[in-house]
């Protein structure tokens, strides 16, 4: 894959639009020294922290804190896909030329979090300023607000300028609208962007092609053996490391195949664009039991973390078509995702935080089940989503939408419960991407924000979708009484609890108009039954 980042020239140029003067000697004084610090997904050459680099003066800052591992209970294969990762980004600088200060999670005096280490490396290398790119979280951005005043030097924040929408650019949007909803930001970044258009119309004459991308997954169909990237020695190293500090976290790391340098995220790449693409579209939405991979890109931890970036992704889907390698609802489907939903929900998160992970408009009171974490359920759509999470630090958005979130819905879990989570268990998982799509797309707990009604749903949609009902040991078919699959009275008591909130949303009425017709008796008797399943559930989950 040619298609990768100007790499060094980048790397020691100044910003796009920008002179030397902005960030080189002009500005900062012929002898000054600049602590530029590097977060664990920020492992981009062309890192807006990176831009006038100088090699002769400048250190650049990397830190593994404890703090970062333990915030929530990672899945191991994620910390060891950050860390490695970052290792991996240190040999690169270092080997062009940059003063790397990497301070490992077991450095003796590490004080295991971001702040003290930023304080102690600012001793260390007293320097005029620091530069740091802004974070992608609200949390760690509280924290570099108060490096100026730990270290008392001026602290620079540089926009992140990896993504195609700046937070001012969705803000503007946003604020100019009173509904939001991503098929009409989506529109516009692909006017702005250039991106599957000829000239001012979309390519191929829709902006959208998702009706045809709902396909049930013929059974002899053949999947492609996707390309995994084994350990290498710097990731053993890690995993020992990993093993040994978060033993007790979630997950296995036996099947780690997680590219962790931007040479592997371009191999994943071409392996997606040549074995994936070409069939993304049609099935998109479906489940196989035993198949955790089907034809998705599995490039949400490279793109998360930098070494991707959405940029050159999608140019590299777009290219496949134009070239005749993949068809348009398959490309136009994988854009969505990127130059939509992925761009999306980043301006949601920042437009909306900090009061959005408060949010509860549904009222959902009940802890998590604990088989979220064991998957000891007899259900085998979760039993399959939640093992493949285990497993692979990875299930694909629909066993997360409508697999898991679906049950959480329905089952009434505190939203922050189930959206610490899904921050835990995936090797992707960010807050700025994670939160809204578990808040504002899975539970609802946005009352609209993000989506226009819930994805609640019934044994029917998982069925319709999936391989998974054939040999559960309940019966799909079958809507109440005993045997009978929980999602089926699930969704029905889900809805019945939430008429005063939901019957109102015009995409909801045809279920209500259903329930419309049910006698008092007969709601009375669904509302018992999704009782007695979630009082079991809680009996088992003190
Ligand atoms: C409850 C829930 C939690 C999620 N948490 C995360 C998360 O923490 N991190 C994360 O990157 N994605 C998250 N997603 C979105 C999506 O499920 C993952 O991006 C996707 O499954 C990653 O696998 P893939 O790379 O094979 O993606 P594919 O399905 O092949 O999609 C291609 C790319 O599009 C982007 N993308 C697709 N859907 C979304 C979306 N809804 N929002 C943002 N980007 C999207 C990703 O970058 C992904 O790599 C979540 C979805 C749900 C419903
Ligand atoms: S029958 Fe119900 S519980 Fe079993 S796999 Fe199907 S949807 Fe899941």
């Amino acid at each position: 894959m040619g298609a990768g980042l100007g790499e060094c020239e980048i790397l020691l140029a100044p910003l796009p639009g920008r002179s030397a003067a902005d960030h080189g000697d002009s500005e900062y004084g012929p002898r000054m020294s600049v602590l530029r610090i590097v977060l664990g997904d920020q492992l981009s050459l062309d890192l807006s922290a990176l831009a006038g680099l100088d090699p002769g003066r400048d250190t650049v800052l990397m830190m593994e804190v404890a703090e970062e591992g333990s915030y929530v209970a990672h899945h191991k294969q994620k910390i060891v896909l950050v860390l490695s990762a970052m290792r991996h980004f240190a040999d690169e600088l270092r080997l062009r030329g940059v003063s790397v200060d990497y301070v490992p999670l077991d450095a003796p005096g590490n004080s295991g979090a971001l702040t003290s280490e930023v304080r102690r490396a600012a001793a260390r290398h007293s320097p005029d300023r620091l530069v740091v790119t802004e974070p992608g979280e609200w949390r760690v951005q509280a924290m570099v607000e108060t490096w100026a005043a730990v270290t008392g030097r001026p602290v620079e924040v540089r926009p992140d300028t990896r993504f195609f929408a700046s937070r001012a650019r969705f803000a503007g949007w946003a604020l100019a609208r009173r509904a939001w909803r991503m098929e009409h930001f989506y529109r516009e970044m692909r006017r702005e962007h250039g991106i599957l258009m000829d000239g001012a119309q979309p390519a191929g004459g829709a902006w959208n092609y998702d009706a045809a991308n709902r396909k049930r997954l013929p059974a002899q169909t053949v999947l492609p053996v996707r390309r995994r990237f084994p350990p290498d020695a710097t990731t053993r190293e890690v995993m020992a490391l990993v093993e040994h500090t978060f033993g007790h976290h979630f997950g296995e790391l036996a099947e780690f195949g997680w590219p962790v340098t931007r040479a592997d995220a371009l191999r994943a790449l071409d392996d997606f664009i040549a074995h994936g693409l070409p069939a993304f579209g049609d099935y998109q939405d479906a489940m196989k039991a035993e198949a955790p991979f089907l034809f998705h890109a599995l490039l949400a931890p490279a793109l998360n973390l930098g070494l991707l970036s959405p940029t050159e992704v999608c140019r590299a889907a777009e290219a496949a078509w134009r070239s005749g390698n993949a068809p348009l609802n398959a490309v136009e489907g994988f854009v969505r995702q990127i130059l939509g939903w992925r761009e999306y929900v980043r301006g949601v998160y920042w437009t909306l935080m900090p009061e959005y992970a408060e949010r509860n408009a549904l009222q959902a009171t009940r802890k998590l089940p604990a088989f979220y974490w064991t998957g000891k359920t007899d259900m085998r759509c979760l039993r399959a989503a939640i093992g493949a999470t285990a497993q692979y630090a990875y299930a694909h958005h629909i066993q997360r939408l409508m697999v898991t979130g679906n049950f959480a819905l329905l089952a009434g879990v505190a939203p922050r419960e189930i959206e610490r989570w899904y921050l835990a268990v995936y090797a992707d998982a960010f807050e700025w991407v994670e939160m809204p799509n578990t808040l504002g797309m899975a539970v609802f707990a946005d009352g609209g924000q993000m989506a226009s009604k819930p994805y609640a749903a019934s044994g029917a949609y998982i069925d319709r979708m999936s391989d998974y009902c054939a040999s559960c040991v309940y019966d799909v078919k079958q809507k109440t009484g005993p045997g009978s699959c929980p999602f089926n009275y699930l969704y029905w008591a889900f809805l019945i609890r939430q008429r005063d909130r939901l019957s109102g949303n015009l995409r909801l009425a045809m279920p209500y108009r259903t329930l419309g017709t049910w006698t008092r008796v007969r709601e009375t008797a669904i509302l018992a039954e999704a009782d007695s399943f979630l009082e079991k559930l809680d009996e088992n989950n003190p």
